[in-house]
């Protein structure tokens, strides 16, 4: 029997994972926690919305030992001509790698932005961010320096405003828990382009704003940051905003360790795949998700999303099955459904199919895509499950 062997277990290694199982293919997944964890969700709990526990299940929940042989490593190098991969505990070797190792931040080279600020990319990066600032305010009580009450999210695509959305929501209730009145807490959302979430429509964008804005957030367009020092924020007209959180949601690249291998890449880092999505280089490994450059119908790599992450996994399970079984693989296609933004708990804006949503509707769609994903990977049990521990958290 063939080693296939998975990297992550995050959208993609999970969306694939699910799906081998289902065909009774065996595989190795190696992930660097014990748990999956719904990243397209992290903006509510890292901005004071609801417990942490709803929001990653273990694998060993979803994958059973029958296929899934599940190791907690931390991977760090590729050797695709030895068919080898080094993780911090162990080496493995494979027939067929599935590489699903998700993204990295993009730091465009500005000055201490990588040492001084904040991340939203993991469950833990999303614990970082919700006690840091619970830490900055009960600080602010005793010594009262208004840089600690301060906020400047850097980058205003969707994680920025998501993010946004949540705080704007948590923070009154987080001064008045320190008795700091309101109006002395700043939330400053900066956006080095025109406009804020490019990829959704001008009447979109300026209800997303309106609604942000009328939450007491601060939005600023056209206001690049070139520098990030030790609570010091400088912008490019030469202003510095003095801020002690400073949460940089400013863009993503692949994973290194595909250009550090050697493969072929784009400029962000992805690896180039082909119809199939196998590796141009390796037609043995087969990259997906955030580390996949997939070109579209516009010629253009497609945007990292989950839900482009979640279809290449399924496709590379049914690949992989077809390769295994000598028959032909099939062309991957990009079955996009539309992008939403949620704007705190009980707003949205986005568009499905075409077709532009706002208010609670966009909120219902969302929550729907939350639904799928849970039942994809542990049927109506683990919705079910979820749900309880949702309704709990609140
Ligand atoms: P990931 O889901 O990031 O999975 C990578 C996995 O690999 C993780 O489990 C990680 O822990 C593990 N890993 C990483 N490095 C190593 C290593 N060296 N060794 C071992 N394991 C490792 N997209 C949407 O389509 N809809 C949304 O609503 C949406 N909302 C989002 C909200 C937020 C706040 C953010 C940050 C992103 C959102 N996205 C959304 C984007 C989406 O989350 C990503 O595109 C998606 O997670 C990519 O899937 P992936 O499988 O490529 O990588
Ligand atoms: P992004 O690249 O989409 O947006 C980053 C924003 O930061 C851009 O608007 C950019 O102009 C701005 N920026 C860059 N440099 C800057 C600077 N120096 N100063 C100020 N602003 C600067 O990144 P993202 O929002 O993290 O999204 C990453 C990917 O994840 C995207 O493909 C996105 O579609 C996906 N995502 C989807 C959802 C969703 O569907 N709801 C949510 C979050 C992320």
């Amino acid at each position: 029997m063939a080693k296939i062997l998975i990297l992550g277990a995050g959208y993609g290694g999970m969306a694939a994972a699910v799906k081998m199982q289902k065909s009774k293919i065996p595989f190795t997944i190696v992930n660097k926690h014990s748990y999956h964890y719904f990243t397209t969700l992290l903006h509510e709990p890292a901005g004071g919305r609801n417990d942490f526990e709803p929001y990653y299940v273990e694998i060993s929940d979803i994958l059973q030992e029958s296929e899934a042989a599940i190791v907690k490593d931390t991977i760090v190098e590729i050797h695709p001509e030895e068919k080898r991969v080094i993780g911090e505990r162990d080496e493995y070797t494979y027939d067929y790698l599935v590489f699903a190792l998700g993204n990295a931040p993009e730091f465009f080279g500005i000055p201490g932005l990588a040492e001084h600020s904040l991340l939203l990319r993991s469950l833990e990066s999303a614990k970082e961010i919700r006690s840091h600032i619970e830490n900055m305010f009960a600080a602010y009580a005793v010594d009262k320096d208004p840089s600690r009450i301060r906020i400047v999210v850097g980058g205003a695509g969707l994680t920025g405003v998501e993010l946004c959305g949540e705080m704007a929501e948590w923070l009154p209730h987080l001064a008045s828990r320190y008795r700091i009145p309101d109006s002395k807490i700043e939330l400053i959302n900066l956006e080095a382009a025109p406009t804020i979430l490019p990829m959704l429509d001008k009447r979109l964008q300026d209800t997303a704003r309106e609604v942000l804005e009328s939450k007491g957030a601060r939005i600023r367009t056209n206001e690049k940051i070139v520098r990030v020092g030790e609570g010091e924020v400088e912008l490019a007209t030469g202003e510095k905003i003095e801020a002690k959180t400073m949460i940089w949601t400013g863009g993503v690249r692949a994973n290194p360790l595909l250009a550090q291998a050697g493969f072929d890449c784009d400029p962000r880092g992805r690896a180039r795949v082909n119809e199939f999505l196998q590796s141009v280089d390796y037609p043995d490994v087969f990259v997906m998700g955030d580390s996949a450059a997939f070109v579209g119908e516009d010629g253009r790599p497609l945007p990292p999303t989950a839900q482009l992450a979640s279809q290449m996994g399924d496709h590379v399970a049914d690949n992989l099955n077809y390769l295994l079984n000598g028959q032909p693989m099939k062309k991957f296609t990009f079955d996009y459904m539309g992008t939403l933004a949620s704007l705190g708990s009980e707003v949205g804006v986005g568009n499905v199919k075409g077709f532009s949503t706002k208010g609670v509707a966009a909120t219902v769609m969302k929550e729907a895509s939350k639904i799928k994903w849970l039942i994809n990977l542990g049927g109506i049990s683990l919705l079910a499950r979820k749900n309880r521990q949702f309704t709990r958290s609140h």
